[in-house]
């Protein structure tokens, strides 16, 4: 048998979780959200202590994601990745800012090496990010991956602002708790 299509859902509570009327001015309302995700994530059982969010022009959510990785069976279900591959369907389009921008990802910790691909080619203009690399690495076991040294500036580069360290303690405690709980690695 050979498969030839993918099923990829988030879970149910995102629909009760998330306010998709209302505008999130600001990064640190973008950054909360993603971190809320991640939090609510781990708390519920539907994936890794990670999540994120895309908006668009006027502050506007997109669309939003979290890890889905062991539910889907899935090594690219990262929460960055659900949240673009949601934004493209909803605008129908590969290249999110094609018909405008700003858009923006915020997500709760700064993405791997695959999510810093796949934001290279999302077309977003500004990334917001809460918890560092090194702090997933260090309170949980989940591995960063091989990023570009100067990962900043390749973005940069594309047109790309980073933002980092928003409510970074808060993104911070979201890793501590999975990784206190013995979360798997992925
Ligand atoms: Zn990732």
């Amino acid at each position: 048998m050979l498969y030839a299509q993918v099923h990829l859902t988030l879970p149910a509570w995102v629909h009760e979780a998330v306010d998709a009327g209302r505008a999130y001015p600001g990064d640190d309302a973008k950054v909360e959200l993603a971190i809320a995700l991640s939090r609510r994530n781990v708390e519920a059982g539907t994936g890794g202590p990670f999540g994120a969010a895309v908006f668009g022009p006027g502050d506007r959510l997109l669309a939003v994601g979290v890890n889905r990785v062991l539910p889907a069976s899935c090594s690219v279900a990262h929460a960055e990745t659900m949240a673009y591959m949601l934004a493209q369907q909803r605008l129908q389009t590969p290249r999110l800012n094609e018909a405008g921008g700003p858009v923006v990802l915020a997500t709760s910790a700064q993405p791997c090496c695959q999510c810093f691909g796949a934001t290279v080619w999302a077309g977003i203009d500004r990334l917001l990010i809460g918890a560092r690399a090194e702090d997933v690495e260090a309170l949980t076991e989940f591995d960063e991956g091989p990023l570009p040294a100067d990962w900043r500036g390749e973005l940069a580069r594309r047109g790309i602002e980073v933002v980092a360290d928003l409510r970074r303690d808060e993104a911070r405690e979201v890793l501590r708790a999975y990784g206190a709980g013995g979360g798997a690695r992925y």
